[in-house]
């Protein structure tokens, strides 16, 4: 039997909404201190909390997202302590009767094993403030208190470092791409704190906590550091303390901050300011069905319909609007794997290298099926469809206007091309005189010398078969 390693999260995400959970002060980002406050979330006296139904809204696409089950009503409580940035003295929170409880989240492991992980809960809280702790003292800024976040607590199902940060990755695809935050991560829009306990065949060690951590990346540092201090411990034969550790980015270690509180130190009780929500059936029911479909979910149906590969799947579903285009595309008949190709290769190219969104292009699906259809007709090479791509990227209009003004229609005639044939054997003798002593792949050369000379226009199958003819009638004669 091998150590076994449990690993669960609870991840505190931010919502997408306009407002604070209990009052309407902004919840902006980057804003001057204590600019977004009222006497609500700064706790004055006679100040009354009131629900924002958007908040609730979005924590319940989350625990629907989540397929968890989402309970008829719902309490806060005061989760009870003292910290300068929380000026209530408690956080409102949500303990004995959260919103949802039950979920599960199936992904792709990081070595490509197929993982389901269970959600416990997913319930609604309040932000703290923010305290700056700088050489004239502590500073306080309230502008986070009292934004909204929905918690969401797993149990501990996942087994490597690697995978629970693939875990997390699609967590915040998910979350984004379902519209409950916009998840920015350099906002600490997704934060989270990890537990991991690795229970050996002759005992187990204790579990440690790992808190705050605000990157997918530092998650995994730390869980690995977090294993092997635990191996280490295993292996000398002591047994850890259940405690609350913090991460050092710089030192890449771990650090024991406290032992670890639990629920009851807290003193939950019901907020008597805020009543028991009911969660209307109706309206969950509706919400459910506004959910738009699940980024893995999407990604096995562009497989499964299109005969994509997963990670062209992957790729277009990472980033929803290119997944979006190509089905577009797709359903106005391009043929799906050269959709995807143009999509990834150079729409993709053109949106990285400008810094732009594809919503932000003048390009329709439309223009961009017309522009493949003037290939298959040869109305245009493949290598001046990219051209033509630059220009619609760029300026807009349709394929067929731009070929049409700049001339850059493929050249199909065949006395124009004829005539040319004849010119470039007439200029090149000496590479004639190599092609038909045998060496073939003069000919190449030939065909290049045809293309300069129409700036790439010239329809290259016309070109080969016509040059070949002229050649073997030159052989003849001789
Ligand atoms: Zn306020």
């Amino acid at each position: 039997m091998e150590t076994q390693i449990l690993i669960g999260l609870e991840i505190h995400v931010a919502l997408a909404t306009k407002t604070k959970m209990f009052c309407s002060c902004s919840t902006a980002f980057g804003h001057p201190a204590n600019t977004q406050v009222c006497p609500v979330c700064l706790a004055l006296p006679g100040s009354l909390p009131v629900l924002n139904r958007r908040a609730v809204e979005l924590g319940l696409i989350a625990a629907l997202a989540l397929d968890a089950e989402v309970y008829p009503s719902m309490q806060f409580e005061r989760k009870n302590y003292h910290y300068p940035d929380l000026p209530k003295g408690y956080q409102i929170s949500q303990l004995g009767a959260p919103m949802a409880e039950r979920g599960r989240m199936t992904f792709t492991g990081d070595e490509g094993q197929e993982e389901t992980v269970r959600i416990r809960r997913a319930h609604l809280e309040e932000d703290a403030g923010k305290s700056l702790h700088t050489a004239e003292g502590t500073l306080l800024d309230f502008n986070r208190c009292g934004v909204p976040l929905v918690e969401i607590v797993t149990e501990p199902d996942l087994h490597t470092p690697g995978s629970t940060r693939v875990f997390l990755e699609d967590l915040r695809e998910l979350l984004h791409r379902t519209g409950v935050s916009e998840v920015r991560m350099e906002e600490g829009e997704l934060r989270c704190d990890v537990n991991i306990n690795l229970v050996a065949p002759q005992g187990g060690t204790e579990i440690s906590e790992v808190k705050n951590l605000g990157s997918f990346r530092g998650v995994e540092r730390a869980l690995k550091y977090e294993v092997a201090r635990h191996r280490e411990a295993a292996k000398r034969g002591d047994r850890l303390r259940h405690e609350t550790r913090h991460w050092d980015e710089d030192r890449g270690v771990t650090v024991a901050a406290r032992t670890k509180e639990e629920s009851h130190d807290y003193r939950y009780f019901p907020d008597p300011d805020l009543p028991t929500v009911t969660l209307d059936r109706p309206w969950v029911h509706k919400i459910r069905s506004s959910i738009p479909e699940r980024p893995r979910d999407r990604k096995l149906r562009l497989e499964k319909e299109y005969g994509l590969s997963r990670y062209d799947a992957e790729v277009l579903v990472g980033d929803g609007d290119l997944a979006d285009f190509f089905e577009e595309m797709a359903s106005r008949g391009a043929d799906p794997k050269t959709a995807a190709n143009w999509v990834m290769g150079d729409i993709s190219g053109y949106l990285n290298a400008h810094g732009v969104r594809l919503g932000e292009l003048p390009v329709t699906p439309t223009d961009l099926v017309r522009l493949l259809q003037m290939i298959d007709a040869d109305q245009i090479s493949g290598k001046i469809a990219k051209d033509v791509w630059l220009i619609m990227a760029g300026e807009g209009g349709s394929p067929d206007e731009i070929v049409q003004q700049r001339g850059l229609g493929q050249i199909s005639d065949d006395s124009l091309l004829e005539d040319l044939v004849s010119e470039v054997i007439a200029e090149n003798p000496d590479v004639v005189g190599q092609y038909l002593g045998g060496k073939v792949k003069a000919m190449g050369f030939l065909v290049g010398q045809i293309m300069a000379k129409t700036q790439g226009k010239a329809n290259p199958q016309l070109v080969n078969a016509k040059l070949k003819d002229a050649l073997e009638k030159i052989q003849g004669r001789r």
